[in-house]
């Protein structure tokens, strides 16, 4: 979604909060729990012609904290 193209309807009608201030939101409303003391700000992308929705983490530092703090789900998996 992030070249401009919705991969549900295929429609290029798709819009980024990427460039907007404050983009955590009031409260970090637009952001997800990285630990207890700490939050990642999420650019999403929107298709005005179907409504879906997709959502990044853009910095650098919280996806490499996510790496090293997070379970990974691939681990998981094998374990069964
Ligand atoms: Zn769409």
């Amino acid at each position: 979604m992030k070249d401009g193209k919705c991969p549900k309807c295929g429609s290029v009608e798709v819009y980024s909060s990427r460039d907007l201030m404050l983009k955590g939101g009031p409260f970090g409303s637009n952001s997800i729990p990285v630990s207890l003391a700490s939050m990642a700000a999420l650019d999403n992308y929107v298709c005005t012609d179907c409504g879906k929705v997709e959502s990044y983490v853009a910095d650098e530092d919280k996806l490499n904290e996510i790496a090293g703090k997070w379970k990974p789900v691939r681990s998981d998996s094998e374990a069964e």
